[in-house]
């Protein structure tokens, strides 16, 4: 692949998730993660779980990527089933999970050690790209603790980015953020979803967040964690977080959520 097609990206994948359950057994207690769920994303779509605290949206998202086994089920991707994490499933986290001792740009190489196939000159190349398209390329050199948490964030946002997995997995990436800049990264992360069009499953707890970004929301319940409903969100896009769709779309998703849960699981998933 030219280094141009490899920054134009891949085609994006379909990807099938398909009847998975999961329990945890442990010595006392077995936990039914998950219960018979079932999904399917099509290529370059946008699709939010959300739900409350302990409903199975990590371990569903860490099956997805490979890190966790189902019990039951499978999950597919370009018709294969996936069993170990892949340079095409790639997860970010609430926690940016960078390396201190390399700085901005370092951190973006390491994320590039995962594409095979690129000369080292292409591949500052490439972390060059990305870094202009999260808007740090002022900020290469850059030491990861002068980052303010934001920063932080569209760092790893880059270096997931940079090797083109053909799915992004974004569990509560802007969960610690303040209020100001998670607004912010919502802009840019829909900027860079409609420019590169990559297939993204998205995990929150906030159904304003969820109707922000999603195109499709997954609602999901607690004990066993299942998907209970499945909502679209069909506004244009760019979105403004703060507008009265957003809000109205948001309480449509609280609603639904309310049918789910208890009132103390609601409260804590808006
Ligand atoms: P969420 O991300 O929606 O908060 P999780 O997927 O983290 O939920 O957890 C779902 C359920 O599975 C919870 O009851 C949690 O305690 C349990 N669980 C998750 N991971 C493990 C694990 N490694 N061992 C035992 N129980 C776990
Ligand atoms: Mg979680």
């Amino acid at each position: 692949m030219s280094l141009q097609e490899e920054l134009k990206g891949p085609p994006p994948v379909k990807l099938i998730v398909d009847h998975v359950s999961k329990w945890f057994r442990q010595k006392r207690q077995t936990v039914h993660a998950l219960d018979d769920v079932s999904i399917e994303v099509a290529e370059g779509e946008f699709i939010v779980m959300v739900g409350p605290s302990g409903c199975g949206k990590s371990t569903l998202l860490d099956i997805i990527a490979g890190l966790e086994h189902p019990d039951k089920g499978q999950v597919l991707a370009d018709n294969q089933p996936v069993s170990n994490p892949g340079r095409h499933r790639l997860v970010m986290f609430q926690e940016s999970a960078l390396f201190p001792w390399l700085n901005v740009f370092g951190n973006v190489m390491f994320g590039l050690r995962l594409k095979p196939g690129l000369r080292n000159s292409e591949r500052r190349e490439v972390a060059k790209f990305f870094l202009h398209l999260v808007g740090l390329e002022k900020f290469m050199e850059t030491n990861v603790h002068e980052l303010s948490g934001g920063m932080k964030q569209r760092v790893a946002l880059a270096r997931a980015l940079a090797p083109n997995p053909r799915v992004l997995l974004m569990d509560e990436p802007f969960a610690a953020l303040d209020a100001m800049t998670r607004e912010q990264l919502y802009g840019d992360i829909q900027r860079i979803w409609q420019k590169r069009r990559k297939t993204i499953i998205f995990v929150t707890h906030n159904v304003r967040e969820a109707a922000c970004l999603a195109d499709r929301v997954m609602i999901m319940s607690p004990t066993p964690g299942r998907i209970r409903e499945v909502f679209e969100v069909k506004l244009p896009r760019p979105r403004d977080f703060n507008s009265i769709e957003i809000a109205q779309n948001a309480a449509k998703l609280t609603t639904a959520l309310k049918g789910y849960a208890t009132a103390k699981e609601v409260a804590v998933a808006i």
